[in-house]
């Protein structure tokens, strides 16, 4: 085995974010696929990315620079196609570029592959399947390409790959486990190793965050197998395992004992685990003291103090983000708007890296060296303690005077005939989940409004013809619980978040979530309270053009936690408890102005869910509280809906009951209502509306179709808690096919009545 002559590196992080300061990358993409621009152009774009990158990491005094977490579209994807694991449905396509776009997307003829949440991130990674066609094979062209851009421009290249460990783990086989393909992936990265090394790189990092993951001993054994192979291939870099999102349990001491140099571990957490692990005291420690996923400035006395005491347990320690810097915004720069106080605590991509700097600096140099700095942060950690903002002690004084009936009703029994009497509802009533579709009239109003070209007056008539269009249609339809349509919420957070006190939105700040869809998240900062009703307005004005029920429409606690950037210096329950209670303020005055069903949406429910088993008790029962705050506030003849985007319902199942909603609307349609018999099976006896057709496609489903798909429900759930409706808000599609579906579906419900 020869290593190639490598010395410790001091300053990095783990992976960068690629889609632009200005979404670049982003509109260059759509552009391609949109055939305006050629795969030459979107190539350029996207070396002048990186290239702009580098000399910005440069500058900042990184002397180890990831290469290679760049993607034209996924990490895992790239890692899929470096692999060779790209599935066969698209290997007839001969353009590369061409081929691994259409894994991503599917064309007319070609499913895509499926996508799902990484770890408990916002992001979304593209799912590799392998099967027993997948015959592995290396492909490095690409990964060496950008090995060699950024060495000619004297980047300290650290090129970065997808482990084999967690590439598998989050792979899906057809048959049997896909870790069982370990040995058959070895081969190849050995080689990979080799071209790498040939290429002159002294060091490659290889992901393994899965490796903070709860993992069964063979795994974990598996886990020491694989590296300890690695490390032992002849011709190779000096190997960096980096673990993120958490740290790793009994998987450290295994990977601490075979031969690889480096590790990376998430120092935001909980470190105690280091202190059993001897064997790091041969390897470098890459320490990831900056959160690399929230955008709070880094106290940097704190991450002082976990520094020396990681100095003792490793031969060498790099200053590091704690997980790839992907998952926040690129500069604080960019942001004109915010707050100068609430700014001074906010630490985004380009900050991140400046205090990575200063802390390694410290570390060489001793804190004398950045004292100016140091102060600096304190003074803003002292002005972030010290703001009224933080400490509402009129929310707080109300979330203590709470007793247990806050997050009580009567038996849903009980609630079910005040509800009966006073909605009269046929039986299985049709209603929709929410949004129609938003239309280019709608977002050109946003538009014009946002640039000052039309007042809220005006775009406020704007919003009250396509709310009465939309409830004209669902009274044309025969639907009987409607809704009115959502045409004035950019998003179902973003509009909570900025009639919320406590809440900060942000303008330039994208964030990726998945392929070219990036999103702003708002920053949580502050106590939550409502200035005032929120959705009254547009609710009741959508009831008053109808007899029939209309629904109050709210995103729940949980969902806004999660998809926004949170307070880190107060436990998310008690976030979650100051949401919760300002969206049972709206529920009541909803109700106060006569709307009697309202929806708490809650599609993050299970987003939010701890990677580790023995943390996800105590998050069900806060995050189940928080919905039952939000919701409790009622009477018991109003009715409660939440919609879940997912079936798959898993560790959740019983939290969804715990919900106590009246009426649960659920994806089915593609499980082929095979959810309602788990969620009999959990004790679910409350009202339930599985999706009855997927609203992911344009396709509109027949009369048939519809009915076969109630009464395959019908099995699983008597007729007097049954829904109908679609599985999912109908924002994305087209009013045409919006309207063609709604009449199938109302035709499938009425015939089966
Ligand atoms: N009410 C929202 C809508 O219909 C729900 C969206 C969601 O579940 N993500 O768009
Ligand atoms: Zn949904």
């Amino acid at each position: 085995m020869t290593v190639s002559p490598h010395t410790p590196f001091t300053a990095t992080v783990l992976g960068l974010p690629r889609v632009g300061p200005n979404r670049e990358l982003k509109r260059a993409t759509e552009s391609y696929w949109s055939g305006e621009v050629d795969a030459g152009q979107l190539h350029a774009v996207a070396r002048d990315l990186r290239a702009a990158q580098y000399a910005q990491l440069l500058a900042a005094g990184l002397d180890s620079v990831p290469v290679g977490t760049f993607s034209y579209y996924d990490q895992m994807l790239d890692a899929a196609a470096l692999l060779g694991a790209l599935p066969e449905r698209v290997a007839h396509i001969t353009d590369p570029l061409d081929r691994y776009f259409t894994a991503a997307r599917g064309d007319d003829t070609v499913e895509p592959l499926e996508m799902t949440k990484w770890f408990d991130t916002n992001y979304h990674y593209l799912v590799p399947e392998i099967g027993p066609h997948t015959v592995f094979s290396l492909h490095p062209a690409n990964l060496l390409e950008q090995v060699a851009e950024a060495r000619a421009l004297d980047v300290p290249a650290r090129p970065v790959v997808i482990g084999p460990v967690t590439f598998l783990k989050l792979a899906k086989a057809e048959d049997g486990a896909p870790l069982d393909r370990l040995a058959e992936l070895v081969p190849l990265y050995r080689e990979l190793l080799r071209l790498l090394a040939a290429a002159g790189v002294s060091w490659v990092q290889l992901d393994e965050p899965v490796l903070v993951t709860d993992l069964t001993a063979e795994e974990i054994e598996l886990t020491r197998g694989v590296y300890t192979e690695l490390s032992e291939s002849a011709d190779r870099p000096a190997l960096l395992v980096a673990t993120y999102f958490g740290t790793p349990g009994a998987a450290l001491p295994a990977l601490a004992a075979t031969g690889v140099e480096g590790i990376a571990l998430d120092a935001c957490g909980d470190l105690s685990v280091v202190a059993g692990v001897p064997a790091l005291a041969k390897k470098l420690l890459v320490a990831g003291v900056v959160d690399g996923r929230n955008v709070w400035r880094t106290d940097l006395d704190h991450a002082l103090t976990i520094l020396a005491t990681l100095l003792g347990s490793a031969a060498s320690i790099a200053v590091s983000s704690s997980c790839s810097l992907l998952h926040v915004p690129y500069t604080l720069a960019a942001e004109t708007q915010l707050d100068p106080a609430l700014r001074s605590w906010l630490a985004f991509g380009a900050e991140k890296l400046a205090e990575i700097r200063l802390l390694a600096t410290a570390m060489t140099s001793g804190t004398e060296a950045i004292a100016a700095e140091l102060a600096r942060a304190r003074a803003a950690a002292q002005s972030r303690r010290a703001d009224p903002r933080l400490s509402d002690e009129q929310v707080r004084a109300r979330l203590r005077a709470l007793g247990p009936d806050a997050i009580t009703r009567a038996p849903a029994d009980q609630r079910r005939v005040l509800q009966a009497e006073r909605l009269r509802l046929p039986i299985l009533p049709t209603t929709t989940i929410g949004s129609y579709p938003q239309t280019p009239a709608i977002r050109l109003a946003r538009a014009a409004l946002r640039k000052g070209e039309i007042d809220e007056a005006e775009y406020d008539s704007r919003m009250r013809a396509e709310i009465a269009e939309v409830i004209a249609l669902q009274e044309n339809l025969g639907i009987d619980v409607l809704v009115h349509g959502e045409p004035e919420r950019n998003d179902m957070v973003q509009y909570f978040a900025e009639q919320l006190d406590g809440f900060a939105t942000i303008e330039q700040g994208w964030v990726q979530s998945y392929g070219t869809r990036c999103v702003r998240p708002p920053i949580l900062f502050g106590d939550v309270t409502r200035r005032a009703p929120m959705t009254v307005d547009w609710i009741t004005y959508a009831q008053g053009l109808t007899d029939k029920p209309v629904k109050g429409m709210l995103t729940g606690p949980v969902t806004i936690l999660a998809w926004s950037f949170v307070r880190d210096d107060q436990p998310l329950a008690d976030s979650a408890a100051q949401v919760a209670l300002a969206i049972r303020d709206e529920t009541v005055d909803l109700q106060n102005a006569g709307i009697r069903v309202i929806q708490v949406d809650e599609p993050a429910l299970r987003e939010l869910l701890p990677l580790r088993a023995a943390d996800q008790p105590a998050y069900l029962d806060w995050s189940v509280r928080a919905f039952r705050l939000a919701t409790c506030g009622v009477s018991d003849s109003t009715q409660i809906h939440t919609h879940l985007c997912y079936s798959e319902f898993g560790e959740v199942i019983d939290a969804i009951a715990g919900l106590d909603a009246d009426v649960t609307s659920i994806e089915a349609a593609r499980s082929h209502m095979e959810v309602l018999d788990d969620l009999d099976a959990a004790g679910f006896r409350l009202g339930v509306g599985p999706g009855v057709y997927d609203i992911h496609s344009p396709r509109v489903p027949s009369v048939e179709e519809i009915t076969a798909a109630l009464r395959a429900a019908l099995k699983a759930v008597p007729a007097e808690r049954l829904w109908v409706n679609p599985d999912c808000g109908l924002k994305t599609r087209g009013p045409a096919e919006v309207e063609a579906s709604l009449r199938n579906m109302v035709t499938a419900a009425h015939t089966l009545r």
